[in-house]
């Protein structure tokens, strides 16, 4: 299984759970980085490094932890947020053409037997031009080679927009809606590992007092917002046979709701 990211800590929050489960399942995992993510910010002190040798670091602690099998970067320079002067680099991984970075993976990639490649929904889960530039690298690729199975990984939108700090309101440029979701993973177990993978990222956690108030959620609230990862599943081959995955993807019929706290009590 082949998870397509756009910077270093994706691969924890959109598909910790995904990874740590596949891997308890004897799937073969690889990570691959369109970027090292050197747009982002800090609040640490780098010493000698750069921000995009810190994160690419993290990005390989992280891995470790979810038991990924092999990591690669490709060498685009990290976007920025939507908006911003990076988005006009020409060296910028979202002004990539898509087909010429499938054809640079397929052959990075050629002694891997793809079952699935997993990308981000077609909003690239909250506009980012990287994320959504995942979103059209992937099923190049899955096209390409004759991948039997692309996944999108996402967000539930209606169950973010219901949280207490939500407004409410459905923005259709955002993640994607519930209807539209297949399959989801989700367990105390995957949700450990992801945590542990989403602290490996220490340039991303706030250092100072202000932003630390300001982003403090909890383990609960990380729980009850991240605890399931959705995907979009489908098969561009028109494979109807799961395979492997059948162990590690559950069917959104099936979705107990969000993950809670063993002994709390509900909602
Ligand atoms: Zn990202």
């Amino acid at each position: 299984m082949l998870c397509l990211h756009a910077h270093p800590d994706d691969e924890a929050m959109l598909t910790g759970e995904l990874l740590a489960k596949a891997d308890a399942c004897g799937l073969r995992t690889v990570v691959v980085y369109g970027t090292r993510g050197e747009a982002g910010e800090t609040e640490h002190d780098l010493g000698d490094e750069t921000l995009g040798q810190r994160r690419a670091r993290e990005a390989l602690a992280a891995c470790d932890r979810l038991g990924v099998d092999r990591v690669e970067f490709l060498d685009h320079v990290d976007s920025g947020m939507a908006g911003t002067d990076g988005n006009a680099d020409p060296a910028a991984f979202s002004n990539a053409e898509p087909a010429a970075v499938a054809a640079t993976l397929s052959e990075l990639l050629a002694d891997e037997a793809l079952l699935a490649v997993v990308g981000y929904d077609a909003n690239g889960t909250y506009g980012h031009p990287d994320h959504v530039q995942v979103n059209r690298v992937a099923a190049a690729l899955a096209e390409r080679l004759g991948v039997p199975w692309l996944l999108d990984a996402t967000y539930n939108r209606e169950d973010l927009a219901s949280l207490p700090d939500g407004d409410g309101t459905l923005d259709p440029g955002f993640a994607a809606a519930e209807a539209d979701l297949t399959h989801f993973v989700q367990g105390e177990d995957w949700f450990h590992a992801k945590m542990e993978a989403v602290k490996c990222h220490r340039s991303q956690a706030p250092r100072t007092e202000a932003s630390k108030r300001r982003r403090r959620r909890g383990i609960d609230g990380w729980r009850r917002r991240f605890g399931t990862e959705w995907f979009i599943v489908r098969s561009p081959t028109g494979s109807t046979d799961l395979g492997p995955l059948a162990d590690v993807l559950e069917p959104k019929a099936d979705w107990p709701g969000p993950l809670v706290r063993e002994g709390s009590p509900p909602g």
